[in-house]
Order: structure tokens, then C-alpha cells, then sequence
């Protein structure tokens, strides 16, 4: 077995801008697997906000014994890369992607299938529009033509006009993403209320996340189902916060890989709670391996390849709004000509 350590700088098509900062790219690290005739690929992206970066990764790389690895099985594997440190969340992901991979190429199956999926049952993608001028966000829902649902970023001051504009140009489902911005309970009602007559079905990480009692509060009156996501990363943070929220946003890049997304479904399902699938800056390696989750979720917002200009893998198909997971064994991604060498 080789294993190789690929860094690498997703480009945006749009500035991505929260108040006095820009970012024009994500570092991602690939993780390359080559065994016997397979090669399999994982990925993780790691925007400069939760802290890992592509020294990080390559530290964390570099205490992966290869001559270990190459001689467990799938789930004792994911264990092995899970005991090398604390937290590396994402470098964990881009293991756990590329060795599900490398498993399901060996048993020449798709990814999809290795999970027992209904591949029918795959939720429409969410598009997002990021905040930026009138003229921009015009742009924007250009782009979202083909997607059925929109999700919008709110938390400024701004949210209200945001929403006004937007359903200016049109009437498509918007799922809201207040990204731990709404600080006092009482507006946060009030906004969720507003927002429920604007046609949105439901707010994302509405308040901070220590704000646990609040949240309980807000849980309890809210006629909009709310989903965590910064206050829910892995299997263990569920049970904590299954009080304060209606539903999870599982990433790949928070939950340490697919074997322990498949998990948290399956705890949030016995405790009723709804599901969402969701990404950072990924390629279609990322996207891939978690679209074959999806048709288990109530809701898909996995579309960051359509916002980056230098994806090395093809993009994935969308029909009708919904991915469309490929026939091919593996996550089923495809290089491009031009990456062969990457
Ligand atoms: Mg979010």
C-alpha cells in the first residue's frame, strides 16, 4: 500500500466575504491510496475557521504507519486513524473517504451499495447564496436555475432585506442558514416567525452554540424546524444537543468520515430527529462519497462543485435537482484528463 499526501487550493467562482475578511480559495489535502491494481482517493477542505490547515494535515499524515494500515480490516482501519489524535476532524475524513473507497473498488461495488442505499430516495440539493450586492446575488440565482431549493446566509442586519430581495426573483424552498448569528431569543422568534411566511422550511444554527438553554427555549416555540450545525460535529455531541434542535447537519469534514456519518443517521433517526447532509469547499470526491449517504437524509446542501473553477474530478450530474450517484464502483468520481498527474 502507498499512501500519498496531495495538497491542493479549491478556487471559488464568487469571493467568499464576512464582513472585513475575503477568501478566494479552501485548502483541501488529498489523500491518494494505491493498492495492489486500486488507486482511491479521499479528500478534506479545511476553511481557515475551524482551524486545520495543510501543515496540520501533512502532521497528521506523517504519523499514519502504513505498514499498519495495510493490514486491517475497513472498520478496524477507521478506528486506527481515529486514535491518532484528538481532533483533525477533517484529515480523519479524507482517510476514512479514500479508504471506503479503496474498499468498495477491491469489492466491486459502488459506495452507495456498500451502505445498502435506495439510491431513489435521494433528496433535492440545496444551492447557496452567499451574502453580496444586488447585482451579485442576481448572478447568483442565475447559477441556482437548476436547483429546486436555495439556502441563504443570514445573521446581519441586514436578513430581512436579504429575504426580500431574493423572493423578488423568485419562489423557490429557502432553507436559512443563520450561522450562530441571532444573539437575544426573543428576535430570533420573531425572525423565525417572519421567515416562516416567506416560504422557508428551515433555519440552520440559528443561535451560538453554548447558548443551550436559549436554544431549548426557542426549540419549544419555533414553528420552523431547527437544525445544528456548528453545535454538532460528532456521534457524542446528539445526545447533548437533541433538546435544542429538530434536526442535524452531518459534513464528512466534521464527523471524521463516512463511517461515523452513517452512525450519527442512524442516532438521530432513534431519537426522531430530522437529517441533513452537508459540505464544506469540497470536489466531487468529497460531494460523491457523501451523496451516497444522502438518500437516507431528509435534506442534501452538498454543492460546493458547482461553485469552484478548478475541480480535478468531473462534475457530478444533477437531474431534476438531485444528484445523481454514478455507475461507477467506488465513491465514482472521475479525474480529469488534465489532473491524471496529480
Ligand atoms: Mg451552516
Amino acid at each position: 500500500m502507498k499512501i500519498s499526501t496531495i495538497p491542493y487550493r479549491l478556487k471559488l467562482n464568487y469571493p467568499f466575504k464576512i464582513s472585513d475578511f475575503e477568501r478566494i480559495d479552501t485548502p483541501i489535502v488529498f489523500i491518494k491510496i494505491e493498492q495492489d491494481s486500486h488507486t482511491a482517493w479521499g479528500e478534506c477542505s479545511m476553511p481557515p475557521y475551524l482551524g486545520e490547515t495543510i501543515e496540520s494535515s501533512i502532521e497528521f499524515s506523517n504519523k499514519v504507519d502504513v505498514s499498519v494500515i495495510s493490514n486491517l480490516n475497513l472498520s478496524d482501519q477507521i478506528s486506527y486513524i481515529d486514535s491518532l489524535s484528538s481532533n483533525n476532524n477533517a484529515i480523519k475524513a479524507a482517510y476514512d473517504i479514500a479508504l471506503h473507497d479503496l474498499y468498495t473498488k477491491k469489492n466491486n461495488i459502488k459506495l452507495s451499495k456498500y451502505f445498502n442505499i435506495e439510491e431513489s430516495l435521494m433528496p433535492d440539493t440545496s444551492f447557496t447564496i452567499g451574502i453580496d450586492s444586488l447585482e451579485v446575488i442576481k448572478e447568483k440565482l442565475i447559477d441556482a436555475e437548476p436547483f429546486n431549493r436555495i439556502k441563504v446566509k443570514l445573521g446581519t442586519e441586514a436578513d430581512r432585506d436579504i429575504i426580500k430581495l431574493i423572493r423578488r426573483y423568485t419562489d423557490k424552498e429557502i432553507i436559512v442558514d443563520a450561522n450562530r448569528g441571532w444573539i437575544n431569543k426573543e428576535d430570533a422568534l420573531k425572525m423565525i416567525d417572519w421567515l416562516s411566511t416567506k416560504k422557508c422550511l428551515l433555519v440552520e444554527q440559528p443561535m451560538p452554540i453554548d447558548a443551550i438553554d436559549d436554544m431549548v427555549w426557542l426549540k419549544e416555540k419555533s414553528n420552523l424546524p431547527l437544525f445544528a450545525d456548528e453545535s454538532c460535529k460528532r456521534y457524542d455531541d446528539i445526545e447533548k444537543i437533541k433538546d435544542c434542535f429538530h434536526g442535524i447537519n452531518i459534513k464528512l469534514m466534521k464527523s471524521t468520515g463516512l463511517a461515523e456519518a452513517y452512525k450519527m443517521i442512524n442516532k438521530a433517526r432513534t431519537l426522531s430527529l430530522k437529517v441533513m447532509i452537508g459540505c464544506m469547499s469540497e470536489s466531487s470526491v468529497g460531494i460523491l462519497a457523501a451523496a451516497s449517504l444522502a438518500p437516507l437524509c431528509d435534506y442534501a446542501d452538498l454543492d460546493s462543485v458547482w461553485m469552484v473553477s478548478n475541480n480535478p474530478f468531473q462534475t457530478p450530474t444533477l437531474i431534476n435537482g438531485k444528484l445523481k450517484l454514478p455507475d461507477i464502483v467506488g465513491i465514482g468520481y472521475q479525474i480529469r484528463e488534465n489532473f491524471i498527474d496529480l
